[in-house]
């Protein structure tokens, strides 16, 4: 594990240094705050940290200050040396982010301890950052298809209509149905009709660009939310989708399988919530099944 080593004094700071080493940790050395700070900052910065009090250029207390300054889901673990006459001001230190101190001059085994318990909270921390993450991707993904969920296309869907609203940009919906979804399942199986789904979804992938985003909403129903671009006819971007999985065969144990997508499209043009979008998009979905399926219908044109 690496250890960040801001120590003036060049005797403690090669003392500290080899004491580290010695234990097994890698120190990284710094000489005054500054230095302390842009380490701290760098990318695979080190966790844990031991600072002195009384540095030039930066205090030990402002670098804990600024780091805490940082927004991050795993923060370093801090720990202040003080000298005696700082001691009174602990308390001070703590409130500047410090998760512990230890006052010089330190016993070895204290030292060795206080270090242990930062490098047991920064395992800690790193493994309820990995949980969050899992949990808050879980709970935003599909399990099926990897792609955003219900929730998750429709919070984006509110946010790119705010946006939309504010930086007057373009934004459209496709609301896509595949067709004839139960005869899949009904000749290949449940199983064969997963990995349609799944291969549905990569050949959307492929064709949407940076700023369009794609979610399941639910059995073979699936969201796209298309921003930036002013007049996506223009683009045809969902013809371009809906020609790309026709001509794209899905192979699988019980050979290959051809699949078609009806989609309907709705544009936002300053006036519409979520709600009206999205039955404007379905009733051109409709409109797309009743023509015979496997196109693009825009709701401005029924
Ligand atoms: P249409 O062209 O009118 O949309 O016909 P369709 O057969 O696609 O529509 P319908 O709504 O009748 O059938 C949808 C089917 O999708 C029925 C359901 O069993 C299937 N389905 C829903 N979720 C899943 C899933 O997660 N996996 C699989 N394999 N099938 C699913
Ligand atoms: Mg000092
Ligand atoms: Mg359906
Ligand atoms: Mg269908």
């Amino acid at each position: 594990m690496k250890v960040l080593i801001a120590e003036d004094d060049m005797t403690s700071r090669i003392i500290l240094d080899s004491i580290l080493k010695k234990w097994g940790f890698t120190s990284v050395l710094t000489c005054n705050g500054k230095e302390a700070w842009d380490v701290m900052q760098s990318k695979d910065a080190p966790r844990l940290a031991i600072l002195d009090w009384q540095m030039p250029e930066m205090k030990g207390i402002e670098v804990c200050q600024k780091i805490r300054e940082i927004e991050t889901s795993d923060p370093p673990y801090l720990i202040l040396l003080t000298s005696k006459d700082e001691k009174k001001d602990i308390v001070k230190g703590l409130q500047a982010g410090a998760n512990d101190f230890i006052s010089k001059p330190y016993d070895n085994e204290e030292l060795r301890a206080r270090i242990n318990v930062g490098q047991r909270m920064v395992k800690l921390q790193s493994e309820l950052g990995d949980a969050y993450r899992a949990l808050k991707y879980e709970a935003m993904h599909d399990p099926l298809t990897n792609i955003f969920n219900r929730r998750a296309i429709m919070d984006l869907l509110e946010k790119e209509i705010a946006r939309a609203k504010r930086e007057k940009t373009g934004l459209c919906v496709g609301l896509c149905d595949l067709d004839h979804f139960k005869k899949v399942n009904d000749t290949y199986g449940h199983q064969i009709g997963d990995e349609v789904l799944i291969a549905f979804t990569r050949f959307v992938t492929e064709k949407l660009r940076s700023n369009d985003h794609v979610g399941r909403i639910g059995g073979e129903e699936f969201l796209i939310v298309a921003s930036g671009s002013k007049d996506l006819q223009q683009d045809a971007l969902f013809e371009r989708i809906c020609e790309h999985v026709r001509n794209s065969e899905i192979s699988t144990e019980k050979g290959n399988i051809s699949i078609t997508v009806s989609i309907g499209v709705a544009r936002y043009t300053g006036v519409e919530n979520s709600d009206t979008l999205i039955a404007a998009a379905d009733k051109a979905l409709y409109h797309a099944k009743k023509i015979g399926r496997d196109s693009v219908v825009y709701a401005g044109n029924i």
